[in-house]
């Protein structure tokens, strides 16, 4: 803390965000390029280095943040960048993405606004390739155990870093054309571009880390020849089985999931297609879901020139505060107001007239799709919904629908590959993958990992996860490890 008074003398201030008529019209990361080295020391001084650190216990990697706040408001950019891969593999994927559970944990945010970390950990991640501080770190010598990774998302990656750095060699196999899970086809490049991707997929290379593209497990090659030419498995799969919305109509053609939409806009950016065949230019979308999801469906199809764009959110419009009897400091406030830089966007530019505010009708339920002669979605009928989910009498409304894009979240790993059941992997009821304290699943010698047993989560959660079942790996392959865990398989975020 170079100086004890930056939370009484300097303001919050964000890393500011281009200007919606400018960022619309392209798909690079919304933020101004450059803008944030040059406040960021200050921010980091606004660290009250508390003395309890509540930052750093919501944080599910246990990011060092005091240590790493002062380290920046100090300029010591190498000790930071150090401080920070020492818990985090991929801290430019999180300074960009997370949603920052740290903050709503923060001391200071009790009765003023919190130390702007998340931006602190992206400028300390930037600047550590920018300087030359992020390095390939092979292992100085080899076990000769071998493991076999089955997916690529950050669960993936993140145990594949530290499995190959512990010495073992690893074989990520992956059923996509490209790496990276859910940040290559399912988040859109104006959250984070692929870039910062590859940089890490270069440097995982370099380590000795290798990649088998376009290999579904329990499809293209059987999950038990893994078994016998690996010493481990690890399942990190993801749980990409979406949920359904079974009302009247639903079968009509231009009605889509999330992740049949967002993968096609991905690979127009990734030069495979010239347009995205479900693309919503000249369209009235709507979007049936109020999550993350469902933003990043909004900023697509603002993008792709949607004629509007409507997002139905089932709850009703959250306070600008958090609740402190029902969400009280330190927990991460799910009910409050916020505005994405989608629904910054969406808000200036009108693009749902029905909506007060940004593009959200809340308390929204979706009744039926109608059709026209050719069997295609034109209109979707809602009603507004009480706390309880009950009909509120003479609220029926219809929205103009030419794509309807469906937000509703994922139940579990996705089984058509065959994995699960070529294992004979035993699940959880809600039908992720079940695993013991020590990540192993039923199957000796198979691990699970990620969203595929924890469910669906986070970007923070999957590489906390990626840790700690590389440590269960190491521990199983050599009877000891000195890799960190920094979670446990049944934790979960801090609650009431
Ligand atoms: C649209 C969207 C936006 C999101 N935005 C954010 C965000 O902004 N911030 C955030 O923190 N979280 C976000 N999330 C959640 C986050 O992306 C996930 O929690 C995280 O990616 C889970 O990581 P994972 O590695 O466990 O799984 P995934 O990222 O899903 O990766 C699993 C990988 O396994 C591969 N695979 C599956 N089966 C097989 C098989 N049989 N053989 C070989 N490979 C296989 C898949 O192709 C995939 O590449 C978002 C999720 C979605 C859907
Ligand atoms: S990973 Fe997320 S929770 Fe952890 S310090 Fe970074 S922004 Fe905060």
């Amino acid at each position: 803390m170079a100086d004890p008074k930056g939370f009484l003398t300097t303001p919050r201030q964000d890393w500011p965000r281009r200007p919606v008529e400018e960022r619309v019209r392209d798909w690079d990361e919304v933020y101004v390029p450059g803008a944030l080295l040059p406040i960021i020391s200050k921010q980091a001084d606004r660290c009250m280095d508390c003395g309890i650190p509540f930052c750093h216990e919501a944080c599910p990697l246990g990011n060092l943040i005091p240590e790493w706040n002062d380290l920046v408001s100090r300029e010591d950019w190498r000790a930071a960048a150090d401080r920070l891969h020492a818990t985090n593999n991929f801290p430019e994927f999180t300074g960009r993405l997370c949603p920052a559970p740290c903050e709503a944990g923060c001391v200071l945010a009790i009765n003023q606004p919190a130390v702007t970390i998340k931006n602190v950990e992206c400028a300390i991640a930037d600047r550590a390739w920018e300087e030359g501080f992020a390095p390939p770190r092979p292992p100085d010598r080899l076990s000769g155990r071998t493991v076999a990774v089955i997916g690529s998302g950050p669960t993936g990656l993140a145990a594949a870093q530290q499995l190959t750095r512990a010495g073992h060699t690893v074989a990520v196999y992956e059923r996509d054309d490209r790496l990276g899970g859910l940040m290559r086809y399912g988040i859109p490049a104006f959250k984070m571009e692929k870039h910062h991707l590859e940089r890490r997929l270069e440097q995982m290379r370099a380590e000795g880390t290798r990649f088998r593209t376009s290999t579904a497990v329990g499809r293209d090659i059987g999950a038990d020849e893994l078994r016998t030419r690996y010493d481990a498995v690890v399942i990190a799969t993801g749980a990409t089985a979406w949920r359904e919305l079974p009302v009247p109509g639903r079968e009509l053609t231009g009605i889509h999931q999330a992740m049949e939409y967002l993968p096609l806009s991905n690979r127009v950016g990734e030069g495979d297609l010239e347009t995205s065949p479900l693309s919503a230019a000249g369209k009235h979308v709507v979007i049936v879901g109020g999550g993350d999801t469902g933003a990043d469906c909004l900023g697509t199809a603002v993008r792709e020139g949607a004629a509007s764009v409507t997002q139905l959110d089932i709850y009703a419009l959250p306070g600008a505060e958090r609740d402190e009897d029902t969400e009280p400091w330190p927990t991460y406030p799910v009910r409050v107001y916020r505005l994405s830089a989608a629904h910054e966007e969406a808000r200036d530019l009108r693009t749902a007239p029905v909506a007060d505010a940004d593009a959200r009708l809340f308390a929204a339920s979706t009744l039926r799709f109608d059709g026209d002669a050719q069997g295609h979605v034109r209109s979707l009928h809602l009603v507004e919904v009480d706390e309880r989910r009950r009909p509120v009498d003479g609220t029926g409304r219809t929205l103009p629908a030419d794509l309807v894009l469906l937000a509703l979240g994922f139940s579990g790993p996705d089984r058509r590959d065959g994995l699960v059941d070529q294992l004979g992997l035993e699940l959880e009821p809600r039908g992720t993958i079940a695993r013991d304290a020590g990540f192993a699943t039923n199957v000796p010698g198979v691990f699970a990992a990620g969203d595929a047993a924890r469910g669906q989560s986070l970007i923070v959660w999957a590489i906390a996860e990626g840790r700690a079942v590389a440590a269960a790996v190491d521990r199983h392959l050599t009877g000891g490890s000195a890799l960190p865990a920094p979670i446990g398989p049944y934790d979960r975020p801090m609650v009431v």
